[in-house]
């Protein structure tokens, strides 16, 4: 299923949620935005649109990467010598070879790698989760862990630490409920989905 189409789910789900709490306005947007934004996560296995709002720009990491190690190198010509010299122009040019092998499932783990340090920096412990989601899920086969139940789990722990962190009333519920609503659209439920989700991995790999 398409972003977009997760994305309208997510929101009607989180709507919903907040309806059946008897939400006040403020906590009924809060509520819809987290869960439109949970339901595209599972697919951050696949580059779809929220891992291509999530990855900083291809180009701009590349051309700026080619950028770095020409700059080393050109240092280490002016200004370094003897055996430091030949380590500065091995670095830069590691680093320009480096800008070519670059693609997204590699910025994918970058990303989550920078995540995971501003979590610990600013001892968050859902941001912290959020680096290693992001990272595991750069490995992962799409449809595979990230849209089973142990994913759906591991969100929901993720965003009892989000709801306590940020104080944000609700968003635990909307954010579970969003996730959830991806794996529900993504299953055999409806017969456009043929290939469906393997939700009880890693012990039954059947599709559902
Ligand atoms: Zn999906």
């Amino acid at each position: 299923m398409k972003g977009i189409t997760h994305l309208l789910i997510g929101a009607g789900t989180g709507f919903a949620s907040a309806t059946a709490l008897n939400a006040e306005g403020a906590v009924t947007v809060t509520m819809t935005c987290t869960a439109a934004v949970a339901a595209l996560v599972p697919d951050l296995d696949t580059g779809g649109i929220l891992s291509n709002r999530i990855t900083f720009s291809h180009k701009a990491i590349r051309n700026i990467t080619i950028f770095i190690g020409l700059l080393l190198i050109l240092y280490s010509m002016w200004n370094l010598f003897g055996q430091d010299r030949y380590i500065g122009l091995a670095i830069g040019a590691g680093i320009m070879v480096l800008s070519r092998v670059i693609n997204k499932k590699f910025m994918l783990l970058i990303t989550g790698i920078a995540v995971l340090l501003t979590g610990l920096y600013t001892g968050h412990t859902w941001v912290v989760m959020s680096g290693c989601y992001i990272g595991i899920a750069s490995f992962l086969a799409h449809r595979s862990y990230t849209h089973s139940l142990i994913g759906l789990i591991y969100f929901y722990i993720l965003m009892t630490f989000f709801e306590q962190e940020t104080a944000l009333f609700g968003t635990q519920l909307a954010g579970t409920a969003g996730y959830a609503s991806h794996l529900l659209a993504d299953s055999r439920i409806f017969p456009v989905n043929k290939k469906g989700v393997k939700l009880l991995l890693p012990i039954i790999k059947k599709d559902f």
